[in-house]
């Protein structure tokens, strides 16, 4: 049976907080990365990407003893600056849950570091274009942000973008069968647990703050069941 379930972690901003940030919990200080980055190394794990893990749940493809997804919501520019070479020198993905927005902010990536990071391995994924609670907006702006998104993305990187990422966890039946029509494949939540197959476009993910650390996060990691 190819229906294991499989860790995917959630991270925002990888960089030090600025005093007086609105959420610094947000924040993962790139000394704390590397460390977790580390400890998974030494604990056995070895990070895919979600098409590897949907290839492993829908077509029986192999997966490592130990796979782990790090997905990185938003597009901030720390997620190139400090994790991906961390990941890079492990030989490892990470998976990009880029807001299309972003790539215009002078806080976030611009396409060239998109384009670096997709050239080591990335995965590039959907998190609509300007980050709306999507069981708020009407059906013209749902298929905007769902769809639109992917098309914009697919266009400038050339590359499939076949997962979603509900913006702030928010979604409802009615967002669910948008993401389903536009095509992807599965889409992550911030539903705290380990991806199963059976949850294919409710993934739950298992979120990584900066107040973890590396104590905290080795007690989420083995806390886990596998
Ligand atoms: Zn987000």
């Amino acid at each position: 049976m190819h229906d294991r379930p499989v860790p995917i972690l959630m991270y925002h901003v990888i960089g030090d907080a600025p005093a007086g940030a609105a959420f610094p919990n947000l924040f993962v200080r790139p000394s704390d990365f590397a460390e977790q980055m580390s400890w998974l190394a030494a604990h056995g794990f070895h990070a895919v990407t979600l098409h590897q893990v949907y290839d492993y749940w829908l077509r029986g493809a192999p997966l490592p003893k130990r796979p782990i997804v790090l997905s990185f919501d938003d597009g901030y520019l720390g997620q190139d600056t400090h994790a991906m070479p961390v990941l890079h020198k492990l030989h490892w993905p990470g998976v990009l849950n880029l807001k299309v927005d972003a790539l215009k902010s002078p806080y976030a990536l611009p396409p060239w570091r998109v384009q670096q990071m997709l050239a080591a391995g990335w995965e590039l994924d959907a998190h609509t274009i300007t980050h709306p609670d999507l069981t708020r907006v009407d059906d013209a702006r749902l298929w905007q942000e769902v769809h639109g998104s992917r098309v914009a993305l697919q266009q400038m990187f050339h590359v499939p973008v076949d997962f979603f990422c509900y913006p702030s966890g928010r979604y409802d039946a009615h967002v669910v069968a948008a993401v389903r029509r536009a095509g992807y494949l599965g889409a992550t939540t911030t539903n705290n647990g380990l991806a199963r197959p059976q949850d294919l476009y409710t993934l739950g993910r298992i979120r990584i703050d900066g107040s973890d650390h590396l104590a905290g996060f080795a007690r989420k990691l083995q806390g886990l069941t596998h």
